[in-house]
């Protein structure tokens, strides 16, 4: 049976990358009528976040995962958040201490740094030295005894095989090789705070948990000789790794960092703006991997049905805010109007365009509005500057506008349509069009010449939702305000 597990460190919410390696390893488990398990790596204390943990569960839910074991609903094989499964750990250290495969390590920080530094002068790559070389174990013994009496803290360091090689076949990258030279020494496996690192934990967990398969960013790959080290120290066998490709900012083609401002990554952020959550799940599935043909919208049940590891892409996925855009106004325009409205009504809620308690008319109108920019809305919060409009003063034309404007036609046309909205009984948008249709008549002016100076005079824009819907709900006071204005 395939198990697969999505391991986060609580030290925030959920980022664009981490749902990625969330959702992958759920659609490669779902396709595969395998588990998907959910572990929390809380080991490094200082940088768990209150809050973290939960917050990460909640925005997986909102994407429309769920998981078969995990912190929140336990399962046979926990517990599942590390800082629980001290006991598990301890006597394994302990073990390999025994086995004189680790050891008590007491070079402080300040030695530490200074040994780089050394290295680094004479352009060695960091690493760290045997601090027992060429003792004997009497003498190991004595100095470690004098460093306790000095009240220093140990971590435990795991013992480097010498000139080995490691091997492993990654799914997504192949054949991959790491020399045990590579990886920089001695590693640390217990920290000075007693707690396991990452690199001891992952491989006691995944190999506690039955995990077959473990897909994770690429910044983990050179992590894996260090786990399969640990995996031949206790002589078990290692999972199929497979490292997927970073991602990059396609508006900078840089590597995406949680530092780059330039760009919301984080689910939270896409869920306040009211992106929807199947769209979100759509766009992230094709970060890095795609289904065979052209075809760019699934949802949840095709992917899980067309999902295939052996799609995983080598090359860096490009996060593209626009197509992101794209693809959530495509599941805009096909969603329910309640949930389109709801999400919209929130945003004007926010934004102190609709009142905080709204009254049913008051309801209603938004609705019309909603409806009425359904399908131009990238994503629901947008609502509030797509209708400006209805809000806000006339704002300044852009030359374009100003150059339609221009036209001999425009203002025998704004003239005309301002006399006969005056004239009719109900400002409603039948009644609307039929004076457009009379302007025509009057004056001679047809198409684009006849609509587009009654739209932007009225609306302050080229483009919109249907004329008539729109002066509609404006008002016939407003249109006639915004076309006085015009005149002048
Ligand atoms: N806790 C690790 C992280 O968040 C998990 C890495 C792994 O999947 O092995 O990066």
């Amino acid at each position: 049976e395939i198990r697969v597990r999505y391991a986060p460190s609580p030290t925030g919410h959920l980022h664009i990358g981490n749902a990625r390696t969330a959702l992958f390893n759920y659609l490669f488990a779902r396709h595969n009528k395998g588990k998907f398990i959910i572990r929390i790596e809380d080991t490094d204390t200082k940088r768990n976040m209150v809050g973290g943990e939960q917050s990460q569960l909640e925005n997986l839910k909102w994407l429309g995962m769920d998981w078969d074991e995990g912190p929140d609903i336990g399962g046979d094989y926990g517990p599942y958040r590390q800082s629980e499964r001290m006991s598990i750990y301890q006597p394994l250290i302990q073990q390999l201490v025994d086995r004189g495969l680790a050891y008590e390590s007491y070079k402080t920080e300040d030695e530490l740094e200074a040994e780089r530094e050394e290295q680094r002068a004479n352009s060695e790559m960091p690493h760290y030295v045997y601090e027992y070389a060429g003792l004997s174990e009497d003498e190991k013994q004595a100095k470690i005894a004098a460093a306790k009496a000095k009240g220093l803290e140990p971590v435990i360091r795991f013992h480097v095989p010498e000139n080995r090689t490691y091997k492993f076949k990654d799914l997504v990258k192949g054949d991959i090789s790491f020399d045990s030279e590579a990886v920089g020494g001695d590693f640390v496996i217990q920290k000075r705070d007693g707690m396991p690192t990452y690199n001891f934990a992952v491989v006691v967990d995944d190999h506690m948990m039955k995990i077959t398969h473990v897909l994770r960013g690429d910044d983990h790959i050179a992590n894996t000789p260090k786990q399969l080290m640990i995996y031949e120290a206790f002589g078990w066998n290692p999972p199929v790794f497979g490292h997927m490709t970073l991602i990059i900012n396609a508006a900078t083609g840089k590597k995406l960092s949680k530092r780059d401002e330039s760009v919301l990554q984080f689910i939270e952020q896409y869920k306040e703006l009211g992106y929807l959550p199947d769209a979100m799940f759509n766009f992230i599935a094709l970060l890095g991997w795609s289904p065979v043909g052209t075809n760019e919208v699934f949802n949840r049940k095709e992917l899980i049905k067309e999902f295939d590891e052996k799609r995983l892409s080598k090359s860096p996925a490009a996060f593209d805010a626009k197509k992101l855009e794209w693809v959530n106004n495509q599941y805009v325009k096909k969603a329910d109007s309640e949930v389109i409205t709801d999400l919209s009504l929130h945003a004007l809620i926010k934004a102190g365009r609709v009142n905080n308690d709204p009254q049913p008319m008051e309801i209603e109108w938004a609705r019309q509005l909603i409806s009425l920019y359904k399908d131009q809305m990238s994503y629901t919060a947008q609502i509030t500057e797509l209708s400006d409009v209805f809000f806000e003063e006339p704002q300044e034309l852009d030359e374009a506008a100003m150059k339609e404007l221009a036209d001999d036609d425009a203002l025998p046309v704004l003239e005309a349509f301002k006399a006969g909205i005056d004239n009719i009984d109900h400002f409603t948008s039948v009644q609307i069009m039929k004076v457009v249709k009379q302007v025509q008549k009057d004056t001679g002016v047809r198409g684009r010449k006849l609509y587009m100076p009654i739209r932007i005079a009225t609306t302050r824009s080229m483009h919109g939702p249907q004329l008539g819907e729109s002066l509609e709900l404006l008002g016939r006071e407003k249109t006639a305000k915004h076309i006085v204005e015009t005149l002048k």
